[in-house]
């Protein structure tokens, strides 16, 4: 495994929130939420980022995004709606080199982001 905060949190070497978990996904609470609901939902395999995804990671992706809506509506914010984002690269802030989705709801959103 990868020497970074989610590969640890993935092992269980360091404590999180974990609010979902399955054989291939885990989804825990960001440890500094942006909106009050704030989940990080990461696949268990070792992906650094979505570029970095292959053909034969389309169906662990695509579980990432059922994930985050099942996540959803057990954080009580399928009704008022959500935001799924994937940071990419410098532009977008990506911080952790582990692939992780953010769930974010429970308040009204900008858009465009800044
Ligand atoms: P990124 O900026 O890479 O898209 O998102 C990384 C996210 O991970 C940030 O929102 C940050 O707050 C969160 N984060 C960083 N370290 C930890 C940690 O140790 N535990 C948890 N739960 N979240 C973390």
């Amino acid at each position: 495994m990868a020497d970074n905060i989610f590969a640890k949190i993935i092992t269980k070497e360091i404590p999180a929130k974990i609010v979902y978990e399955d054989e291939r996904v885990l989804a825990f609470r960001d440890i500094g939420p942006k909106a009050p609901v704030h989940v990080l939902i990461v696949p268990k395999k070792e992906i650094a980022r979505v570029s970095e995804a292959t053909a034969a990671d389309e169906a662990l992706l695509g579980h990432l995004l059922t994930v985050a809506a099942e996540v959803a509506r057990r954080e009580g914010v399928d009704d008022t709606g959500y935001r799924l984002v994937i940071n990419k690269g410098p532009h977008a802030g990506e911080s952790v080199p582990h692939l992780h989705m953010h769930l974010l709801g429970g308040r009204p959103m900008a858009w465009p982001p800044g």
